[in-house]
């Protein structure tokens, strides 16, 4: 069985849920990464290979990134934004509704999709790998210690005995979100299963060096010159509290002709400094600033992003969202950080 712990009962469940319902739903989290991405495609995909009469569908409540733009499949995807009518009536008229590498219902962030969620009478599923589920779902297959989603999409597929309705795209789906949720095998939980999937994924088509080339050389020269321009000037260091903090308004985005998602894994840069083993990106957003915290060794930033704003993520990465200025949320970050560091100090060889 390995290193996940399936409950068989609740496995059955799940087997004669999907087996039996006609109208399935596959949701991700808001503004979906590579993992949110790559398990949902993977997960819609699976089943409607082992379930052909149902209807299976996945939909995202933000439109996907450029960096994204390639992930197989995405063609197949309802994006919330474009087809909100037909978003919410799919929901309306579901029977089963999964929640894929998110831990409650808030995490769509919309409050249309998130009421009709919230009323619909479907069964609804958790997979998740996030801390504290909170959804009420049944089954709920929560796995803190999983290094992502993807890992647990293709664990439970197999505990299903379904293994062989992984398609090669569906392998490359969930090979990108175990690439990317670990920081391409760099980051926590990393364990041999993990090494046992992903070769697993490779022997069921996933293509490796599509992903890694299609995550290395494909940016916008936007986002490098704002990187460049990030660590020469926006890169401020805290070295008493081991942090750094980068800042990004919506008028330094646009100057550099930059998206949002122009700034994935800037907050992962200052991690690289001796010395440093926290760090938070803060970016001004349209509505509210959102903040990117990274870790390395035993601090937990989703912690602090829950005490500090009521957001959440694992012991290394974390998020949150703040209503306010890009000032106000760094002062809150440092403040809670110093408060922290009392009841978790930094380490002697920081
Ligand atoms: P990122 O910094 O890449 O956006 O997110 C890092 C981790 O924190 C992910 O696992 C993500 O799901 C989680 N996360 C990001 N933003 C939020 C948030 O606003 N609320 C909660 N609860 N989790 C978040
Ligand atoms: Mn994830």
């Amino acid at each position: 069985m390995g290193k996940y712990q399936w409950d068989r009962l609740e496995v059955e469940r799940l087997r004669q849920l999907i087996l039996s319902r006609k109208r399935i739903v596959v949701l991700p989290h808001t503004s979906p990464d590579g993992d949110a991405l790559g398990s949902i495609l993977a997960w819609m995909q699976v089943l409607r290979a082992v379930a052909p009469e149902a209807n299976v569908q996945a939909i995202s409540p933000d439109r996907i990134e450029n960096y994204l733009s390639w992930l197989p499949l995405l063609h197949e995807l309802i994006i919330y934004p474009e087809d909100e009518a037909h978003s919410l009536e799919l929901i309306r008229q579901a029977d089963l509704i999964f929640h894929l590498d998110h831990n409650e219902v808030g995490r769509l962030r919309y409050p249309p999709l998130v009421k009709e969620i919230e009323a619909s009478s479907a069964e609804r599923v958790l997979i998740d790998h996030h801390l504290f589920p909170e959804v009420g779902c049944s089954p709920c297959f929560s796995y803190p210690e999983a290094s992502a989603t993807c890992e647990l999409v293709y664990l439970l597929a197999k505990e299903l005995g379904w293994k062989e309705y992984i398609s090669p795209e569906a392998s490359t789906l969930l090979l990108t979100g175990i690439i990317t949720d670990t920081g391409r095998f760099m980051y926590s939980h990393l364990s041999p299963e993990l090494f046992s999937v992903t070769s697993e994924l490779l022997a069921l088509g996933a293509d490796y060096p599509f992903i890694i080339d299609r995550l290395s050389y494909h940016n916008p020269e936007a986002q490098i010159r704002l990187q460049g321009y990030v660590l020469g000037r926006k890169l401020e260091l805290y070295p008493e509290l081991g942090t750094a903090v980068i800042t990004l308004s919506q008028s330094e985005l646009q100057e550099f002709g930059a998206t949002k998602g122009d700034t994935e894994g800037l907050v992962n840069i200052p991690l690289s400094i001796e010395g440093i083993s926290s760090s938070c990106f803060i970016r001004e957003d349209k509505t509210q600033i959102k903040l990117s915290l990274r870790s390395t060794g035993d601090f937990p930033v989703h912690i602090l992003a829950q005490e500090a704003f009521g957001g959440g993520g694992h012991q290394n990465a974390a998020g949150a969202e703040h209503i306010g200025t890009i000032e106000e949320a760094k002062n809150i970050y440092l403040c809670q950080l110093k408060g922290m560091l009392r009841r978790y100090p930094l380490s002697q060889e920081q």
